[in-house]
């Protein structure tokens, strides 16, 4: 439920005309369809996780929210990065658990990639699919040793004739029970070494693990029972021979660490924008308890230790949305308008300012709300615990831990020669 608060007008995040009428109208969408879901997806797939809203997911589809960056010839919406940006930020401000709103995301950010980078029809094979809500199509990267060093990644992918064999395992893998249970399937932007140890032996993939509703052989899953964020699964998977036509490899071999980073950058403004929506919720949520709420005769919100400090918070929240909005404008300068003026690196900073201000904005609002609601706010009645729990995956590190985007931020203002061991 949205608590009217009188917000400030926009001016540094200025939207045009047409994208003030499609936050309109995606925000109708979500308040009428998701907003009174939510609570009952995260409850329903806290229990088995591969209880999945498929029938949100296609009104997602059907509302024209997924593939908006991609271009209409491969059945995306021919939108603008700043499109897709508003319509996650609204679909975490009705479900501020996250999950659709990263389902959202991934299907926006990732399929762009494969657009930029992979081959013409494999990109008219998937991106239609996943446009309508039949395929999933996300990031495959991490694997059990850990996330953060991309540089390191063991799965192997090995060109025999006409196919690439692949042998290794994923973890901490988002879309893993989707891609099993929509009905074309699908897969991710997978990074699999096909060459010498280093970044440099590194190659993309369109990963396939089931297309045309066929589970590929040598593919074998793991659902996880996360803590939060229930109604998106994580799981892993294990290769073993799976084979892969060689046309599925995206761009160059060997040089597919460049276009992961590329890639991560696209994602991670959304993922900001999902906190950022999330964040408004809980704001909301503080506001409308700081007008009810009465203690020692008054209004919490008279006591300076509360409202001062709302008062902080908010101004991060707006930091926040700032940030948000200055890394989708340069995508769009980018990768849209392609102006020559811009190149992928300009987006390193803003991105990574993004992302490390936006998920531990959102966690630390998340937390205080609980504290202002005092002890309803430990049951589960009250649904603030499941925004701060889906909110806080980005803090834990989903599509790049928090110290990464520091290290990120740091190495170009400092430059990296004078930050090696
Ligand atoms: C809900 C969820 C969904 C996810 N979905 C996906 C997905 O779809 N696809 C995918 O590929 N991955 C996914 N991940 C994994 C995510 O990308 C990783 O969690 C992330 O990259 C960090 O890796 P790690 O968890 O192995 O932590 P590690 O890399 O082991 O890092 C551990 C800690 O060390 C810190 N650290 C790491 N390197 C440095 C450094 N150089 N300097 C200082 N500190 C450092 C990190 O900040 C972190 O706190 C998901 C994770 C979660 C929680």
């Amino acid at each position: 439920m949205s608590v009217p608060i009188s917000y400030p007008k926009d001016t540094v995040v200025s939207f045009t005309k047409d994208e003030i009428m499609f936050r309109e109208s995606v925000r109708e969408f979500a308040q009428k369809h998701i907003a009174p879901k939510w609570i009952e997806v995260d409850e329903e797939a806290s229990k088995d996780p591969m209880k999945i809203p498929l029938d949100l997911i296609k009104k997602i589809a059907d509302q024209g929210l997924l593939c908006i960056p991609c271009s209409d010839k491969y059945g995306g919406q021919g939108g603008t990065y700043t499109m897709a940006t508003i319509a996650v930020e609204e679909l975490a401000y009705a479900d501020p658990a996250v999950a659709l709103a990263v389902y959202t995301l991934l299907n926006n950010g990732w399929p762009f990639a494969l657009q930029l980078f992979g081959r013409e029809e494999v990109s008219q094979e998937v991106i239609p699919r996943v446009s309508k809500g039949e395929a999933f199509f996300g990031i495959a990267s991490t694997e059990p040793q850990g996330g953060s060093d991309v540089a390191g990644i063991r799965m192997t992918a090995k060109k025999i004739n006409n196919v690439y064999v692949f042998n290794g395992e994923k973890a901490y893998i988002s879309g893993v029970g989707e891609v099993q249970v929509l009905p074309w399937g699908g897969g991710w932007f997978l990074i699999a070494r096909t060459g010498e140890a280093g970044h440099r032996g590194l190659s993309a993939f369109a990963f396939l693990a089931k297309k045309n509703g066929v589970i590929g052989k040598g593919w074998y899953p793991t659902i996880y029972h996360d803590i939060g964020r229930h109604g998106l699964t994580t799981g892993g998977f294990k290769c073993e021979n799976f084979e892969l036509d060689k046309d599925y490899l995206i761009g160059e071999e060997n040089k597919g660490f460049y276009y992961v980073m590329e890639g991560f950058n696209l994602a991670r403004i959304l993922v900001a924008a999902a906190t950022v929506g999330g964040a408004r919720w809980l704001l909301e949520q503080a506001v409308q308890w700081f007008r009810t709420r009465k203690l020692f005769g008054k209004y919490i919100a008279s006591f300076e230790g509360i409202s001062f400090r709302f008062a902080e918070l908010y101004a991060k929240y707006e930091a926040a949305r700032y940030f948000v909005y200055r890394a989708s404008r340069l995508a769009d300068k980018i990768y849209i308008e392609k102006d020559p003026a811009y190149n992928p690196r300009d987006l390193n900073i803003p991105v990574a300012l993004a992302k490390m201000y936006g998920p531990e904005l959102a966690t630390e609002l998340g937390q205080e709300v609980m504290k202002w609601y005092g002890a309803y706010a430990y049951t589960k009645e009250s649904p603030i615990h499941r925004a701060w729990l889906g909110l806080f995956s980005y803090t834990i590190g989903a599509e790049g831990a928090q110290n990464i985007m520091r290290y990120i931020i740091a190495r170009d203002l400092i430059g990296s020669e004078y930050m090696r061991d």
